[in-house]
Formats: structure tokens, sequence, C-alpha cells
């Protein structure tokens, strides 16, 4: 079989708010040529710093279901009272090319893409205790005590669902994590199954000269 022909494997990760998960992803894209990250669309509004097209696609709750209908998503979910999507299209046709494809969703988009594609590895990122996350999503001290409240419990809900997917990766040294993750990557791609395809002509020549 030829490069050209080898599906790329996706990647679905999911975690708590303040897990560390968004810088994580970006880390692992800047040391992993191969991988790709999916920029979900989703109605929530754009926060300081974002970028559209970068971060998300943003739009409206009514360009969204335009979207359901059309059958536009791989897998969408509302996320405490937000739409989030992944775009159908775009991760089929760069997975058919033979990237790898990382997609960053919560743990309801996972099950759906599990189901649908079981193909794929999926990974939960945990902090490496509660007060280690509640310090994370107190961030500068800031926001309202019922904000942490809140986030907090969210983020109990997720991490109730960790259990749903392949490998656990607790972010304690980031260091360590990244090297977790990445690991995940390397290991996947070295299974058999993968490398009998893009090795197939050596395979056969080692093996001539019995
Ligand atoms: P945030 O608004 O903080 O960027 O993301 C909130 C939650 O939505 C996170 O758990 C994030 O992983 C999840 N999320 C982001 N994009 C998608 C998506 O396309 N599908 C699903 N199901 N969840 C998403």
């Amino acid at each position: 079989m030829s490069q050209e022909s080898e599906q790329g494997t996706l990647y679905v990760i999911s975690a708590p708010s303040g897990a560390g998960k968004t810088s994580l992803v970006a880390e692992m894209l800047k040391q992993d040529g191969k991988l790709g990250v999916s920029v979900s669309h989703t109605t929530r509004p754009v926060r300081e710093g974002e970028q559209d097209g970068v971060n998300y696609h943003f739009v409206s709750r009514e360009e969204f279901e335009a979207m359901i209908a059309r059958g536009d998503f791989l897998e969408h979910a509302d996320v405490f009272g937000n739409y989030y999507g992944t775009s159908q299209v775009w991760v089929r046709q760069t997975l058919a090319r033979g990237q790898d494809v990382i997609l960053e969703i919560d743990w309801q988009g996972a099950e759906q893409i599990r189901r649908l594609m079981p193909d794929c590895v999926s990974i939960f990122i945990v902090p490496p205790s509660p007060e280690a996350l509640r310090k994370r999503l107190n961030g500068r001290g800031t926001d309202a005590s019922e904000v942490v409240e809140r986030r907090l419990n969210e983020a109990a809900d997720e991490c109730s669902h960790a259990v749903e997917f392949d490998y656990l990766v607790v972010n304690d040294d980031f260091n360590v994590a990244l090297g977790d993750l990445l690991s995940i990557v390397r290991c996947h791609r070295l299974r058999m199954q993968a490398q009998q395809l893009r090795h197939c002509d050596l395979l056969i020549r080692l093996s001539e000269h019995r």
C-alpha cells in the first residue's frame, strides 16, 4: 500500500477546563509536523485574544442550526449553553490525505466520534488534584466565587467521563504531560498494522533470503 492511500489517525482529546489542554495541544502541533487540529464552530462569544478562524469559527445560533440541518458536522454538542461542532468535510478530507487530526472537544462529542469512527484514539487530560484545579480556575483571583464554583462543577461533570477514554494523562508537570501525549501518538504510529503498510517492501526484501 502506498503512502498516499494511508489514512491519518483521529485523536480525540478532552479535559476539564483548567487542565491545560489547549496549551498542551498547541505544543504538540509545534513538535509534530504530522499533526493538525480541527478548528471548531461555536456560538459562544469571542474571548479577548481569540481570532475568528484560528481559535474557532464564531457563528450565530441561526447559522449553527442551519449547519446542523445541512449535516455539516461530524459531531456537535451543547456545552454549558453554547453550541460547539466539528466540521465533517475538513476532518474527513484531512484524514484522507494521510494527516493525523486532533479534535479538542468535550465528552459528549468524544462519545459521538467513538461511535462514528471506532478507530479513533481518545485521550483524557486531568489536573493533578482538585486543589490544583481550583487554583488554576481561580486564575488571577478576579472571578467571583460563584463563577469558580460553577467551573468546578462543570469540571467535575467532565471528569466523571474520563474512564470512557483510551488514555489518561495527568498534567502535573507540563513537559511530562506533553511527553506522554507525544508518546501516545508515536506508539500509535508504530503499531504493526500501520507499519506493515508503510514498510511492506522492506519486510518482503528482508524475508527473501531464507
Ligand atoms: P471553550 O469555550 O472554553 O473554548 O470550550 C468549552 C468546551 O467545549 C471545552 O470542553 C472544549 O473542549 C469543548 N469544545 C470545543 N470545540 C468543540 C467541538 O467542536 N465539539 C464539542 N463537542 N466540544 C467542543
